[in-house]
């Protein structure tokens, strides 16, 4: 198939890790028979130094008019002196916007392994975990009113959510649930909030759709405490965008390490945008020491859910796996008795391994 791919490497580690994901993707056109192109753009920091705004409007196209975006990190100190409408993460936001994602999918697994990095004890791990969890991403009280009286001792935040925007991050979910293991967990608050009890009339409704799929409900607080408690129980969790922040992190720290963790958003149509969930680490920059996994399985989300390409997807899940099996590891996952590599090696192991 053809593809084009537009690529953000953004600032500090991003130029590197990137690098390391297009060579990865490159070997999968090879190998598979594929024709990808990629146009790189600037975006962040890189951008506000070139043309003096986070994202300009031709970035923003480019990346409407592509199949998929695979985004590095942004920000930095180089730019904390910069007024805050053009800082670079606000380009970050604009363009998840202006791409119209609403829909964020944050993998929780734990690589076996990397187990010693996970926080939880070995007998609450010893199950398999894989979980998805799906984060709507442009509604909920992120993006309400917000108000505070003129004597400044009150404040308040509008949380709103209609039907259509819980159905259509729903249907994802469904959809992605039938694929996986059939399991979907719905979270939200409706035993007190009113956007909750929409939600999860909305959810109910739609389940009747879907009669392949099983379908539970768990209030936020208790969600937060079972994906301690047990996490191996959940397939697919879906979730409003506050919730969905705090219970995405919390997967993060229970995965055990930053920078093997990929995510995407999706909106309508294939058309996604694609990251490490980790930052620009600029401690580490320009060192040949960052891990350029969790980009790398970023490319692996693309293939999957925005090229169809489950097939390749999985081959680069598999060979990510092979090398930690092998023992290599980047400064950051490292742990007595494996061999540490940079950040260019780990990219050239995965690649050689498809
Ligand atoms: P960070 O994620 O960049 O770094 C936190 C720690 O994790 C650092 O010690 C860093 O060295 C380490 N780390 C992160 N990614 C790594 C990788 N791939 N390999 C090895 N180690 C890695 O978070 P921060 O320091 O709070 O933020 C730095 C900058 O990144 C800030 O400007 C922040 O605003 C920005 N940021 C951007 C994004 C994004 O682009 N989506 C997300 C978070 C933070």
């Amino acid at each position: 198939m053809e593809a084009r791919i537009v690529t953000l490497p953004g600032d500090y580690i991003g130029p590197e890790i990137m690098r390391e994901a297009v060579k990865v993707l490159t070997r999968v056109a090879e190998k598979y028979g594929h024709s990808f192109t990629f146009e790189e753009h600037a975006l962040g920091g890189a951008s506000i130094d070139a043309y003096g705004e986070p994202l300009t409007t031709e970035t923003l196209a480019a990346c409407n008019a592509a199949d998929a975006v695979l985004m590095g990190s942004v920000g930095g100190p180089k730019w904390d002196g910069v007024p805050a409408n053009v800082r670079p993460e606000k380009g970050l936001l604009a363009l998840r916007k202006g791409m119209q994602v609403y829909a964020n999918l944050r993998p929780c697994r734990i690589h076996p392994q990397l187990a010693g990095a996970c926080p939880l004890r070995p007998d609450i791990i010893r199950e398999p975990i894989d979980i998805m969890i799906l984060r709507e991403l442009t509604g909920d009280i992120y993006f309400g009113k917000r108000f505070r009286s003129e004597d400044r001792t009150q404040a308040t935040d509008e949380m709103a959510y209609s039907v259509a925007e819980v159905e259509r991050l729903a249907r994802i979910g469904f959809e992605m649930a039938g694929k996986r293991r059939g399991k979907l967990c719905s979270v939200d608050k409706a035993n007190v909030l009113e956007c909750s009890r929409l939600w999860r009339e909305t959810v109910q409704r739609l389940s009747k759709e879907y009669p392949q799929v099983e379908v539970s409900y768990m209030y936020v607080d208790n969600a937060a405490m079972q994906l301690i408690l047990r996490p191996s129980q959940f397939d697919v969790m879906i979730t409003g965008n506050l919730f969905g922040d705090i219970l995405s992190d919390e997967s993060a720290a229970i995965a055990g390490s930053l920078g093997m963790m990929p995510s995407a958003s999706l909106g309508d149509g294939t058309r996604g945008l694609y990251e490490p969930i980790h930052g620009s680490a600029p401690d580490i920059a320009g060192r040949d020491i960052a891990n350029p996994l969790g980009t790398i399985l970023s490319g692996a989300l693309l293939l999957r859910h925005s090229l169809g390409l489950e097939q390749e997807a999985a081959a680069i899940e598999k060979a990510v796996s092979e090398v930690l099996d092998a023992g290599y590891r980047t400064p950051d996952i490292y742990s007595e008795g494996t061999e540490k590599v940079g950040c260019i090696r780990m990219g050239d192991l995965v690649t050689e391994r498809i």
